[in-house]
C-alpha cells in the first residue's frame, strides 16, 4: 500500500491552543500502519485551479498573521504553503494509486472557503479531493465517508456531471456543517450527480451494511474511470465529534468498494480511534484481506428509522438510478 506523507504535513498546528485537528492524528495514523511504502507528494500546487483568487489571497494574510480563518479554523505561518502541499498530495495518490495522509483537510472547503452556507470552514483550508478531481478530467465519483457532509465538495462540482459524489455523513440537523440532505442532489446538468445518505444519531454498521450494495450499484451504473476516496474516520464509534457508531468492520467494507477500480483516498477527518482502527481497516478493505470484524449493531429504534429514510432516500433517487 502507498501512502502519500511529508514531515511538511505535521508544521500546520495551533498557534496558541489546542486543537482536535493537530498533527498527533498523523503520528497516529503511521503508527497504526505496517507494510507500508511512503512517497513524498508532488510538488506545491496553484489552489486558485479550484478556488477565488480572494479568497487563496486571504489564506496566504492570514497564515502570514497566524490569524484564525474562522472559529473552527486556524492557520500558522506554514498553513498556505502546507494546504498547497496538501492538493500536491492528494494529485501523487492519484498517480500511484494510494492514500494521501495529507493535512489540513478538505473537504468542507469551497470555492470562497465557507460552502453551502456553512457556519465555519470546518478546519479545512483548500479543497484536496476536488482538486484533483477538476485536474483529471476523467470521469470520476467521490465516495465521502467522513461522519461530516463534504460540503465544500458538493458545491464545486453541484452543477457537474462528470463527478459524482455520493457523501455518507450523521443527520445534518445534528452536526456541522448542516447540509447534505437526501433531496440536495445538484443543479442543471449534475442533477442526479450529488447523493447524499443520512446516518441518524447511533447509526451502527448495520447501516453502512445496508448502504453498500445501493453505493455499488450507482457506482455501477456511473462507471466511473476513476473512483476517490474522501477518507474521514470521525464516524468510528467514540472518536469525539459525533455520535455515529462505526467499527472496524464498515471501515473495511467501504474500502472494498475499491474492488476492480482505479481508486485513490484522501484523509479528512478522524481524530482518535477512528485514526488508529477505523484507517487500517479502510486499508484491508482496499487491498480485499478482510477479516470480518464483529459488527456494531443499531438500536431498533435507530435501525427503522434508519431503514424509512433510506427507503425514502431510494424512491427520491430512482428519478435518476435504477434502485
Ligand atoms: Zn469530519
Amino acid at each position: 500500500m502507498k501512502v502519500v506523507f511529508s514531515e511538511l504535513y505535521k508544521t500546520h498546528n495551533p498557534p496558541f491552543f489546542h486543537h482536535v485537528e493537530n498533527s498527533d492524528r498523523l503520528e497516529k495514523a503511521l503508527s497504526s500502519l505496517h507494510d507500508v511504502e511512503i512517497v513524498e507528494p508532488s510538488s506545491p500546487a496553484n489552489p486558485e485551479e479550484i478556488h477565488d483568487r480572494d479568497y487563496v489571497e486571504l489564506v496566504r494574510r492570514f497564515s502570514a498573521r497566524e490569524e484564525p480563518l474562522d472559529q473552527d479554523t486556524y492557520t500558522n505561518k506554514y498553513t498556505y504553503e502546507v494546504a498547497r502541499l496538501a492538493l500536491g498530495g492528494a494529485m501523487k495518490a492519484y498517480q500511484v494509486q494510494g492514500i494521501a495522509l495529507v493535512r489540513p483537510p478538505g473537504h468542507h472547503a469551497g470555492k470562497y472557503g465557507r460552502a453551502m452556507g456553512a457556519p465555519t470552514q470546518g478546519f479545512c483550508i483548500f479543497n484536496n479531493i476536488a482538486y484533483v478531481a477538476n485536474k483529471i478530467r476523467e470521469k470520476i465519483a467521490i465516495v465521502d465517508f467522513d461522519v461530516h457532509h463534504g460540503n465544500g465538495t458538493q458545491e464545486l462540482f453541484y452543477s457537474d456531471p462528470r463527478v459524482l459524489h455520493i457523501d455518507i455523513h450523521q443527520d445534518p440537523t445534528t452536526l456541522y456543517p448542516g447540509t447534505g440532505f437526501p433531496f440536495q442532489v445538484g443543479e442543471r446538468e449534475g442533477a442526479g450527480y450529488k447523493l447524499n445518505f443520512v446516518l441518524p444519531p447511533g447509526a451502527g454498521d448495520d447501516t453502512i451494511e445496508e448502504l453498500i450494495p445501493v453505493v455499488q450499484s450507482i457506482l455501477d451504473q456511473f462507471n466511473p474511470d476513476v473512483l476517490a476516496f474522501s477518507a474521514g474516520f470521525d464516524a468510528f464509534e467514540g472518536d469525539g465529534l459525533a455520535s455515529i457508531r462505526l467499527s472496524e468492520f464498515s471501515f473495511e467494507l467501504l474500502g472494498s468498494l475499491g474492488k476492480g477500480r482505479k481508486w485513490f483516498a484522501t484523509l479528512e477527518g478522524g481524530y482518535n480511534v477512528g485514526i488508529e482502527r477505523g484507517l487500517p481497516a479502510f486499508i484491508r478493505g482496499l487491498e480485499l484481506n478482510l477479516t470480518y470484524p464483529k459488527p456494531n449493531v443499531s438500536d431498533d429504534s435507530v435501525m427503522s428509522r434508519f431503514m424509512d429514510e433510506l427507503k425514502q432516500t431510494k424512491l427520491y433517487l430512482n428519478q435518476f438510478w435504477r434502485l
